[in-house]
């Protein structure tokens, strides 16, 4: 999944991990777990992630070779937020050519910067198991609770105001050209991140078959 924070990948990961029974890697996801459970990895990656700039690559890079240990990865997987610059996206090159995996699909999710300041300031999540939610367009059942775990949702720390709009700027300039490399490679697909949330799920099965 690529695309600037707040376009909605992570909500798509989890749907496409629904339809199609396959594991998500989410390295975001992935590092605030580190960073909760206090792990060396995590207190070093913390005081990147609450200015929004991007966690250094060797530790992103440790972490997704770790995950490519699990063996669920065989029958698939989608990468959420991973790779977020060219460097890890030749690292990412590397393991899946060691494993012989082809990427199928680089699915970019395409939304104004404007929106996203306004919707990921209304972002809330599950710090238990991240499941994602709107103040307006995806409320929970319970207010305030997760549907899935019923724990306190929480407003992440990098979803304020000023961190997005410096998030949006790491954007431009260190994941943004990956664009180019993946539609150069023809895996490239561009979809809408203005969906409806009830039609997103009919959007993604339509471009994934
Ligand atoms: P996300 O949940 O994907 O928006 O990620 C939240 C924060 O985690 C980012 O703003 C970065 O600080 C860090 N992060 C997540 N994935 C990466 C990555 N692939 N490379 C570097 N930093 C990352």
């Amino acid at each position: 999944m690529l695309g600037p924070p707040g376009s909605g990948k992570g909500t798509r990961a989890q749907i496409i991990s629904e339809l199609y029974k396959l594991p998500v890697i989410t390295t975001g996801g992935m590092l605030r777990g580190a960073v909760s459970e206090g792990t060396d990895c995590g207190v070093e990656a913390q005081s990147y992630m609450d200015k929004g700039e991007l966690v250094p690559d060797k530790i992103v890079n440790g972490i997704v070779r770790e995950r490519f240990q699990k063996p669920d990865v065989e029958k698939g997987f989608i990468l959420d937020g991973y790779p977020r610059n060219m460097f890890q996206a030749e690292f990412l090159d590397k393991i899946l050519a060691e494993r012989g995996i082809d990427l199928t699909h680089v699915i970019l999710v395409v939304l104004d910067d404007r929106i996203i300041v306004q919707r990921l300031s209304k972002r809330r999540s599950c710090p238990k198991c991240g499941a994602i939610y709107h103040l307006e367009s995806k409320q929970p059942k319970k207010h305030g609770l997760c549907d899935n775990c019923e724990a306190k949702l929480v407003q992440r720390d990098d979803d304020k105001e000023e961190v997005i709009k410096h998030r949006l700027e790491v954007y431009a300039k260190q994941t943004a050209p990956l664009i180019k490399k993946y539609r150069d490679q023809g895996v490239l697909v561009e979809i809408s991140g203005e969906v409806p949330f009830d039609n997103i799920r009919d959007n993604l099965k339509e471009i994934l078959g």
